[in-house]
């Protein structure tokens, strides 16, 4: 797979200034769809992707059904290009943070994070806090990570999730919400909506923005928001997608997590990528104890290549 680094500085180039990049509105009713980018303020890839296809249905409005907001998570963060300022921001949804961060005023909140996530909040709560929406509300969560290949979605088994993700043909990853806690994407499925996270790439590549873009137009499709026929190059988006997760598996179970503490030192050994397969006993990374060893056989997923971030590697395995 080819992935050429994006080392144009995307960052210095976007306004983070309007949290809310576009909201598209079909002329007639269907399913709300939230993408939100950037969560991570070193994976900035989902917000061009967004953009992209927000340019790309702006005439479509007539035949579309339901609308498209496309959104900012972490925009000091990502102007720094750090995954975070103060905390990880995709590990404080929370019902009762998030209601202390809701009652509180903006001057008296105490991280960054926490300011960024009541912004963002304010746009999204109308749509993700109705009691019974006429139409469902999707809510994708855009990521990219530090190793090399692959794209995946992590979801939960929810039928509706599995619905409408296997029209996409990008593997499916179950079980990680046992393992990530205070997600956006848990916080919102427990609020009785369809949400996932979409794994796009390695952080600044074309590769994730292609494959954002890809996935969201897929999505779309598959969510009922716009026939394909409507759209004059769907296919080239549709066989894109497919060629990147022919070799993929498509549904694979969470195993084994690797958790890293504060002074471990962590470091993973070079060359692993997502979706290697590893064998029990496998030396894949070192830390100040010494070696660390595969715990199961399986697929390794987002072996940790970056300074910041609390989850070494995961392993996986295909679904019966
Ligand atoms: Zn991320």
């Amino acid at each position: 797979m080819q992935e050429t680094k994006k080392e144009i500085s995307q960052t210095e180039n976007i306004e983070y200034s309007d949290r809310l990049i576009g909201d598209l509105k079909g002329t007639s009713s269907g399913p709300i769809v939230i993408a939100l980018s950037g969560i991570h303020g070193n994976e900035p890839t989902g917000i061009e992707a967004i953009r992209h296809i927000l340019e790309k249905l702006e005439s479509k409005r007539s035949v579309f059904h339901g609308r498209f907001l496309g959104l900012i998570g972490n925009i000091e963060a990502l102007r720094e290009r750090k995954r975070y300022i103060d905390e990880d921001m995709n590990r404080i949804w929370f019902t009762s943070i998030l209601d202390k961060i809701r009652r509180t005023s903006i001057d008296e909140v105490m991280t960054a994070e926490r300011r960024e996530t009541k912004k963002l909040l304010e746009i999204i709560d109308p749509f993700i806090l109705e009691e019974k929406p006429k139409h469902p509300v999707i809510f994708v969560d855009l990521h990219s990570f530090s190793a090399e290949s692959g794209l995946f979605v992590i979801s939960t088994r929810d039928e509706r999730n599995i619905e409408l993700l296997a029209q996409l043909r990008v593997p499916l990853i179950f079980g990680i919400e046992k393992a990530l806690h205070g997600t956006a994407l848990k916080y919102i499925q427990n609020t009785g909506n369809i949400g996932f996270a979409f794994e796009t790439g390695q952080h600044f590549t074309e590769f994730a923005e292609d494959n954002a873009t890809a996935g969201l137009m897929c999505m779309l499709v598959a969510a009922g928001c716009i026939s394909a026929s409507e759209i004059d190059d769907f296919a080239r988006y549709y066989d894109y997608l497919k060629a990147q997760t022919d070799d993929l598996p498509h549904k694979v179970e969470f195993l084994y997590k690797h958790i890293i503490e504060p002074d471990d030192r962590f470091e993973m050994r070079p060359g692993f990528k997502n979706f290697d397969r590893v064998q029990k006993g496998d030396w894949l990374a070192n830390d100040r104890h010494g070696k660390i060893l595969a715990q199961r056989t399986g697929y390794i997923l987002m072996p940790l290549y970056q300074q910041q971030g609390e989850d070494g590697f995961f392993i996986v395995q295909e679904c019966e």
